[in-house]
């Protein structure tokens, strides 16, 4: 929408948006490459965004939004490596730490998977900060370090860098304190902005849904990874999905060098089923689209590179490529275990309150400024469907640098509920999409 002088009238688009009318292509890029180059008041965006939040976007207009905020910062391009480049994004969870484990099997089986995470804000934990409770691990490379160590290991995870999607950067802290965040279009560009930087052949999506997920209904999470491929597919990225169940944390370990841990475990044969399942679930995925096989035999090739151990090897190969040395991983500096008051089933473990508990005792942030304690955590003994015995641990809280307050512990403790019957079985994975 031009005005005399021919320039972009940004009121207008603005209202266009606001009465529920469809925006042009050229607009979209014009307004989301002033405000990448802050050339767009706060104030015009805001109230965009507001605009987007009532009368939403469709596929077409947040895929050229997507877009724009890409080309707002640098793509990455590690095609000549000459393995498919693949890797994949959950929406965050509690104890979530399948890409720990995933990336060194893409790798061991052919792909090149350059991760950038995220730090953990809120109660989902961030990989990053999981990473970064290796002693010495750099998640801060530059461009030649992190193609370098792509070329020789196969994977490398960073954190994202002010390069990448700035206009999302700039968007996102705006959403935040204007009460745009939990838009779904601007949550699909704000994801797919990000993760398209890297410059993919194939992204698989793992939209987490329950109490503990940013996406609370099977609904909201289905239109949310419906979006999301549809904006890869759009964007030529072979794109699909799976939902997965997020109420109870994933594994037995929440926290940052515990989950480390139970990553090293999985990766040596000797991980909770469930989480083994849904890494080699995932790996398979990325396989299939990375190589255009069936999901059948990407399956076998998963298993197969973590039972042979070649992606333990890999993994332990990129932590020291990143400077890190597993061996000096912290220990907690005290246990306390929690145990059954009465004796019952697990009928339930609330995720949300654990995380949400450990946030407070600096396993994660409040404020994007906190410190974090890698040594905070807590390992859960009793999982959902057990059967326990009066006194029987239900999970042991591991101390960092402060002892747990009391409150703590009985928040912990409050997680679990206890029933005369068994729950009913609950799959872990969902629904598949594209
Ligand atoms: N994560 C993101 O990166 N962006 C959002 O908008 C929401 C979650």
């Amino acid at each position: 929408m031009a005005d005399a002088r021919g320039s972009l009238h940004v009121p207008s688009v603005i209202a266009r948006k606001r009465d529920g009318l469809t925006l042009s292509d050229a607009d979209i890029r014009e307004l989301i490459g002033r405000y990448g180059r802050g050339e767009l008041p706060d104030e015009q965006m805001s109230a965009l965004a507001m605009a987007v939040y009532f009368k939403g976007l469709d596929d077409r207009e947040t895929a050229t939004w997507t877009e724009a905020m890409l080309r707002s910062g640098e793509v990455m391009d590690v095609r000549h490596l000459g393995r498919p480049v693949v890797d994949k994004h959950s929406t965050g969870g509690v104890g979530d730490k399948v890409s720990l484990v995933l990336a060194p099997i893409a790798a061991a089986c052919g792909l090149t998977v350059p991760m950038v995470s995220g730090r953990g804000l809120g109660h989902t934990g961030g990989t990053i900060d999981k990473l970064e409770a290796i002693p010495g691990f750099s998640a801060d490379l530059g461009a030649p370090d992190f193609e370098r160590i792509l070329g020789d290991v196969g994977c490398a995870i960073i954190g994202a860098t002010k390069a990448i999607a700035p206009a999302d950067k700039r968007l996102y802290a705006l959403r935040d304190v204007t009460g745009t965040v939990a838009s779904i279009p601007l949550i699909v560009a704000s994801i797919m902005s990000k993760k398209l930087a890297e410059g993919l052949d194939a992204l698989v999506l793992d939209v987490k849904v329950g109490r503990a997920a940013f996406m609370p209904t099977l609904i909201a999470a289905r239109e949310l990874a419906r979006r999301m491929i549809a904006v890869g597919q759009a964007m030529g990225v072979r794109t699909s999905a799976i939902l997965t169940r997020m109420e109870e944390p994933l594994g037995h370990m929440v926290g940052n060098a515990c989950e480390i841990e139970e990553s090293l475990a999985c990766l040596e044969g000797q991980g909770p089923f469930e989480l083994v399942e849904l890494c080699i679930e995932q790996a398979a995925m990325m396989l299939a689209l990375g190589h255009r096989i069936d999901l059948e035999e990407a399956r076998a090739d998963a298993r197969q590179a973590l039972d042979s151990g070649r992606a333990r090897e890999i993994f332990e190969r990129m932590i020291v490529a990143q400077g890190g040395r597993l061996q000096d991983l912290p220990k907690p500096r005290g246990e306390t275990i929690l145990r059954a008051p009465c004796d019952g089933w697990v009928a339930a473990i609330d995720g949300l309150r654990i995380a949400q508990t450990l946030v407070k005792m600096g396993a994660g942030r409040q404020v994007a400024s906190d410190p974090i304690d890698p040594r905070v955590g807590v390992r859960i003994e009793a999982m959902r469907g057990d059967n326990v015995c009066p006194s029987a641990p239900l999970a042991t809280v591991f101390h960092g640098e402060r002892d747990p307050q009391p409150e703590h512990l009985a928040a912990l403790a409050a997680a679990f509920t206890l029933a005369e019957t068994a729950p009913a079985q609950a799959p872990l994975i969902l629904e598949r999409l594209g």
